[in-house]
């Protein structure tokens, strides 16, 4: 047909591209380096990989030619006994993601608004928009906190979710309890995405008892290491549990998911060994960095370390550093000039960018 976009929903076409990240195969392949050189520091993955123990029932997974559960029984109540909570209280999905498109189905009509603090994690634009929603977005402080103090002039009327993300990503600090409280009290529902929990140990979750208006965002694919697989989910009160379990989709979890999950949870142990590890390797690169003048670092109760180039392009290094096969993310937003986030890889990754790291910026 003559113009087959005209058949395609308002504002589809005018809409970004969410930024796409390359598969480190791809990026071997462009750069002409083994595989085996990538050191991907840009997506705060599980730099140890998918454990072992998962690896093996995968291998023997009796069920992967058959549907997964719609109710997510088994699921559910997994997830509820790693959270503390009731099976009604969890809803499973593809990545925290689909978490985040679902409470925007179920709440937004065209034109309503959602407001968000930026900078933070980029997707909430896309998905907003996605669908019909109006961003409403307001500058974080210098050290990107929020400033409780300022929250009574921003405009409520129309907003009908708050995106909310602790630790945030980019910059790893934690959403002040102040703020969490201002926004429970208001009539709209408030997302705290808690993607990063397994690294801050610190949760808003017990909060679901007391609001019926807030959903705490969890994923595997972090700390983890289920990236691939995409499963995370929402805890929340019966009533919102409800409704959300009426629109998703009824299969978002696949079956390889579910099985990978259910290992990963009978092994925490195993991942709190892994994070203690990352921890106190993020301490170390801390100091590393912040030991140069001409770097600003900022503190991070995540799995990602956020700095902003005083001097040095950061663009340039960040290339420089991807022809050696080290991927780090860079900003360069109004709120984010020159900044890079590097995540917290293998003690030895560490090593090597902060030697390479070092090593370029005392060239340029
Ligand atoms: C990585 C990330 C997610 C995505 O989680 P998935 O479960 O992989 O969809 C959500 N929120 C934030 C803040 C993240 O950084």
């Amino acid at each position: 047909m003559d113009r087959v976009e005209s058949l395609f929903r308002n504002g589809v076409m005018e809409m970004a591209t969410y930024s796409p990240i390359e598969p480190p195969d791809q990026i071997a392949r462009r750069l002409g380096l083994p595989e085996s050189d990538i050191i991907k520091l840009d997506a705060n993955e599980n730099p140890y990989g998918v454990a072992a123990e998962v690896l093996k029932e995968l291998s023997r997974a009796k069920y992967l030619s058959i549907y997964p559960d719609p109710a997510q029984t088994a699921v559910r109540e997994e997830i509820a006994k790693y959270v503390g909570c009731g099976a009604n209280n969890i809803v499973a999905g593809a990545g925290a993601d689909e978490l985040i498109d679902l409470i925007c189905r179920l709440a937004l009509n065209p034109g309503d608004k959602v407001l968000t603090f930026s900078p933070t994690f980029s997707y909430y634009k896309h998905v907003v928009e996605l669908n019909g929603g109006v961003l409403v977005d307001v500058p974080r402080e210098e050290d990107y906190s929020i400033d409780a103090a300022k929250l009574p002039a921003i405009e409520l009327d129309g907003i009908k979710i708050v995106l909310l993300c602790s630790p945030n990503n980019p910059p790893g600090n934690m959403l002040e309890q102040e703020v969490l409280d201002f926004f429970l009290e208001k009539d709209m529902l408030v997302v705290v995405d808690e993607a990063y929990f397994e690294f801050s140990r610190s949760t808003y979750a017990g909060l679901i008892d007391s609001h019926n208006n807030l959903l705490v965002l969890r994923t595997f694919s972090k700390c983890f290491a289920l990236a691939g697989l995409r499963v995370g989910y929402g805890i929340m009160a019966p009533l919102l549990h409800e409704a959300i379990m009426k629109i998703k989709p009824p299969y978002s979890v696949n079956m390889a998911a579910e099985v990978a999950l259910r290992v990963c949870l009978q092994n925490k142990a195993f991942f709190e060994g892994q994070v203690d590890r990352m921890i106190a390797t993020r301490a170390r690169v801390i100091a590393a960095l912040s030991v140069r003048e001409d770097l600003q670092v900022y503190p991070s109760q995540s799995n990602f370390i956020l700095f902003r180039l005083k001097r040095a392009n950061a663009k340039e290094l960040k290339d420089a550093l991807e022809q050696k096969g080290i991927l780090l993310r860079y900003f360069n937003t109004p709120q984010l000039r020159n900044h890079l986030r590097v995540s917290v890889g293998t003690e030895e990754q560490m090593d090597v960018f902060l030697n390479e790291f070092f090593s370029l910026l005392n060239n340029q």
